[in-house]
């Protein structure tokens, strides 16, 4: 007997109506002789009105309560998918996360599972009956109730699944799985069949928009199989799996863009040691994440930096670096909001060269200029004009074939 776990998200279990076809869609597999553990998502919208509502009493709500508020979506889709079962003479039982005992850390709002008890759940689903578990939700060794951060239902069902040591965890969504790109910008985007933990950890900008990209991380570590599938058919979605040989001859998985970041250029700054201690401590001190560093040497020993971040932490940033700048004898500081990184993204860019040079020559091609430059072993991202993003996407895409399943080796 398998032991699958499948998660539902918001627009799964949007009203009644779709909460009952999804309670078939989990009997069907029980009446085949599968063991079933649910989890689901609240109400599409739910979470969102939540956070209004705390807003309407607090201006920064207090993360404790704002748990007890926000874990309450999930309760009602738990029990009203309990009681669908059981109306069609199923047995079906819901838990919480304090009643599964999914032991967290005490960060509310975004709190780390820790563990998780499987004793009753065994014991339930040897007695036979439909587990239906509330997800994004856990509690402290205090018992207090904790959320997972937006989004965390996809990684309770992944965690389950490992703790369970489940034959499949399926993530259920409105999409039919992961893209080779963005379908809005690329009309050509194809459905991925399988992909590896880090490729899809790579297409984190695509990802997210799909799978909470948490969860990835965690389905790595434990070696859990996801199956990120549509909840209104039956094809096949996406398996994000341990990477295997075959997966090494596509040359590119995916090609991704991010919007959000800006750029920072600190000239002339005294090539000396400690400089770029002294230029990211603050900043990374005030809670902003850089992304791409690139640094130049020039004969004068003087140097330049470009940085990106967030672009909602822009103004911030150049504050600190302006000030810093000042301090340590750099020329100037400039910086540029209007851009977008464009990466392409695949296991296969270990063993074959040319990937790189290929996408800047596509670039180039296109008359599009290249600011800034950075690769790892699986991704090679170049920072570009943002008014180019959709060009240059749709070019990538184009070139290396990823509209077909089989690409050539050539491009
Ligand atoms: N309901 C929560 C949210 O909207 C958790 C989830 O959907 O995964 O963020
Ligand atoms: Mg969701």
């Amino acid at each position: 007997m398998a032991i699958i776990v499948q998660k539902f998200g918001g627009t799964s279990v949007a009203n009644p109506e779709k909460i009952k076809a999804v309670a078939e869609r989990v009997m069907k597999l029980h009446r085949q002789g599968n063991k079933m553990v649910v989890v689901l998502s609240a109400m599409a919208g739910e979470t969102n009105r939540f956070v209004d509502l705390a807003k309407q009493m607090q201006k920064i709500p207090d993360p404790r309560e704002m748990d007890v508020l926000l874990s309450s979506g999930e309760q009602v889709t738990v029990s009203l998918f309990a009681m669908a079962v059981k109306a069609a003479g199923l047995d079906c039982v819901s838990l919480l996360g304090d009643q599964v005992k999914i032991k967290t850390d005490t960060m509310h709002t975004k709190a780390r599972i820790k563990s998780i008890d499987t004793d009753r759940m065994c014991r339930y689903l040897d007695e036979g009956k439909i587990i239906v578990v509330a997800g994004f939700q856990g509690i402290t060794e205090d018992n207090d109730i904790t959320t997972l951060g937006r989004g965390g239902s996809d990684t309770t069902a992944v965690a389950l699944a490992a703790a369970l040591k489940a034959d499949q965890c399926e993530i259920f969504t409105d999409v039919e799985g992961v893209y080779t790109t963005d379908p809005n910008v690329c009309p050509s985007a194809r459905k991925i069949d399988r992909i590896t933990y880090d490729e899809m950890l790579e297409l984190a900008s695509l990802g997210a928009k799909v799978l909470d990209i948490r969860s990835v991380g965690f389905a790595k570590r434990y070696k859990v199989p996801l199956h990120v599938r549509s909840t209104f058919t039956d094809t096949e979605g996406t398996w994000v799996v341990e990477e295997d040989k075959s997966m090494e001859s596509m040359l590119v998985s995916g090609v991704t863009y991010n919007k959000n970041e800006a750029r920072i250029t600190i000239s002339k700054v005294p090539d000396t040691p400690g400089t770029a201690s002294r230029i990211f401590t603050p900043i990374s001190d005030a809670g902003i994440i850089v992304d791409m560093i690139i640094q130049n040497t020039r004969a004068s020993h003087l140097t330049d930096m470009t940085f990106t971040v967030p672009r909602t932490d822009y103004d911030k940033a150049m504050e600190i670096v302006e000030k810093i700048a000042g301090e340590i004898g750099a020329e100037s500081v400039t910086g540029d909001q209007q851009i977008a990184k464009i990466s392409i993204v695949g296991v296969g860019m270990r063993n074959h060269s040319g990937i790189a040079t290929t996408m800047f020559h596509i670039l180039a091609r296109e008359n599009i200029n290249i600011s800034m430059i950075s690769t790892s072993e699986i991704k090679v991202s170049c920072v570009i004009d943002e008014k180019y993003t959709e060009l240059a996407v749709r070019a990538l895409h184009d070139a290396f074939n990823l509209e077909k399943e089989n690409q050539p080796e050539e491009v």
